[in-house]
């Protein structure tokens, strides 16, 4: 049995570190589709190609080799990072930055950019059982997944965990009110594109996060899963 577990929902609802210790907790591998998402948008970046360019930016993808591997738990409760390559450059870091952060509603808008990491993203859980989190796992990339979870938080809570998050990294502060606008901006496109927007899928149990610590959403979600 090769289990999919879809992790989907709007920025900043804590999917990855909830994804991944859900992973962890099962035993399935793990992928962030938003990885890859960013990757591209990086490598257009780096090319000095305009995002918003669609002709460019599909010709650029045929030199876009993507690669991610995520390392194993440091401790319990302590996800793995997950590095991610593009060609030969490590852009682990690189693909976290506001610019990248900014542009990749843009990119990922794109019906040849969604058709090419689908392709990838469906052949990645043909290797074993998985669990993707991403925005459309459960409507277009395994509309048959076992199990569909869709993670939100209200915008005030997704922005005070960004800014707790981002005094944790040592990056400079911003205020609430512009990570909220932040937020607010990229689910608007993320939403309202014509391509796979981001969408509950009808079978999805949605769970509100607000006030739930992340052990208490994983075992939810892990009660769920073995339901
Ligand atoms: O999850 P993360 O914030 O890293 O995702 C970055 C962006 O990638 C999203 O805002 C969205 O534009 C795009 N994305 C997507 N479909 C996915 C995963 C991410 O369109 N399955």
């Amino acid at each position: 049995r090769q289990p999919i577990v879809a992790i989907d929902g709007p920025a900043g609802a804590g999917k990855s570190t909830v994804a991944r210790l859900v992973a962890d907790r099962l035993g399935l591998m793990y992928l962030d589709t938003g990885a890859m998402y960013r990757a591209v948008t990086w490598h257009v970046l780096t090319q000095e190609i305009d995002p918003a360019d669609e002709v460019a930016v599909a010709e650029a993808l045929a030199n876009c080799q993507i690669r991610l591997a995520t390392e194993p738990a440091t401790a319990p409760g302590e996800p793995g990072l997950t590095r991610v390559w593009v060609n030969e450059a490590e852009i682990t870091q690189a693909i976290r930055t506001a610019e990248v952060t900014a542009q990749v509603s843009t990119i990922a808008a794109q019906p040849t950019v969604r058709k090419v990491l689908l392709k990838q993203q469906q052949e990645y859980g043909t290797q074993g059982g998985v669990v993707m989190e991403g925005r459309d796992i459960g409507t277009h990339v395994f509309p048959a997944a076992e199990l569909k979870v869709f993670l939100t938080a209200s915008v005030e809570e997704r922005a005070r965990r960004r800014q707790r998050d981002l005094l944790a990294q040592n990056q400079p502060p911003v205020s609430i009110e512009a990570l909220e606008e932040a937020i607010d901006e990229r689910d608007r496109k993320d939403s309202t594109r014509r391509v796979a927007p981001l969408q509950k899928a009808e079978d999805a149990i949605e769970l509100l996060t607000d006030g739930l610590s992340i052990e208490e959403v994983v075992e939810r979600i892990v009660a769920l899963f073995e339901d």
